[in-house]
């Protein structure tokens, strides 16, 4: 069966991500475990976790993901940030296993500070080597558009984060972000351009340590190296990309999370349904 789901929010409780999933037909999640732009980790009570982990089973909701706040960046010379980043990472790391949860994205950052892109690398690197990663629990780079500093536009830069710390595949992976890739300059739109960029993923990373794909269209060109998502198919990748998309063969085992863009007449519920609609030969 495929996992399809969308990124819902946890306000009243955590155990609510999992009814607004239900509403909106997914059977996979994600959710912030703390608000995006401010540093406090919140955890959830003991009884809110049971609670959630009970509901996630009842509705067979899996995998499920946690986001990292948006704050974090692990590439920059500056201290305060950098620890600042580590103390925020593991303790949302604490509220994962706390859920039960099986990933955790976030985005490796980007270096400043007057670091150069090497050295943002190795820091990155080095935080890795500080976190605690629980058992049941894979941490998820994501590739990123490559704007201004950001590190983890391209596979080898994900890949060299990972070989440089102590740390490897058995709790790290990648989480691919379809917006990300085709504004930095992967052409998945085209029938060769997503080929090669599967290629690449599989030849530098390794498909089986792709853990989870954000599936997002773009609202801005190809190779425009900005982030902005849009719905499925009414976005610069378009319907027929996402029907190749989906239906590649070395991708219908990973879960796929929208992060699409919400309002009032068009929310998950559509992208889900459209999804579907483009799955072949599948029981979706
Ligand atoms: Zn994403
Ligand atoms: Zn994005």
């Amino acid at each position: 069966m495929r996992r399809i789901g969308a990124h819902v929010s946890i306000a009243g409780g955590v155990s609510n991500a999992i009814y607004r999933q239900q509403d909106i037909g997914g059977n996979t999640g994600q959710i912030f475990v703390s608000s995006p732009r401010i540093w406090k980790v919140s955890p959830p009570s003991s009884e809110e976790a049971s609670s959630f982990r009970m509901q996630r089973k009842k509705f067979d909701q899996a995998p499920y993901v946690v986001h990292s706040m948006y704050l974090v960046n692990l590439g920059t010379k500056n201290d305060d940030i950098f620890y600042k980043s580590l103390k925020a990472l593991q303790e949302e790391l604490n509220v994962a296993h706390m859920l039960g949860i099986e990933y955790f994205v976030f985005h490796p950052g980007a270096h400043t500070g007057g670091f150069e892109r090497e050295e943002g690398l190795k820091r990155i690197s080095q935080g890795l080597n500080e976190l605690l990663v629980p058992k049941d629990t894979k941490l998820l780079l994501e590739n990123t558009t490559g704007k201004g500093t950001t590190i983890g536009r391209t596979f080898e830069e994900l890949a060299a984060i990972i070989e440089g710390s102590d740390k490897d595949f058995s709790s790290l992976g990648i989480c691919f972000d379809t917006c990300h890739a085709f504004c930095g300059g992967f052409p998945i739109h085209t029938e060769k351009g997503l080929e090669s960029t599967i290629d690449k993923l599989d030849e530098v990373i390794g498909i089986e340590n792709l853990g989870v794909i954000h599936l997002n269209d773009s609202k801005h060109p190809f190779d425009s190296r900005k982030d902005e998502h849009e719905h499925i198919g009414m976005g610069y990748i378009g319907d027929e990309a996402f029907k190749r998309f989906l239906n590649d063969p070395l991708l219908t085992n990973i879960p796929l999370i929208l992060e699409t863009p919400v309002s009032q007449d068009l929310d998950h519920s559509w992208d889900i349904s459209k999804v579907k609609s483009f799955i072949r030969n599948s029981d979706v």
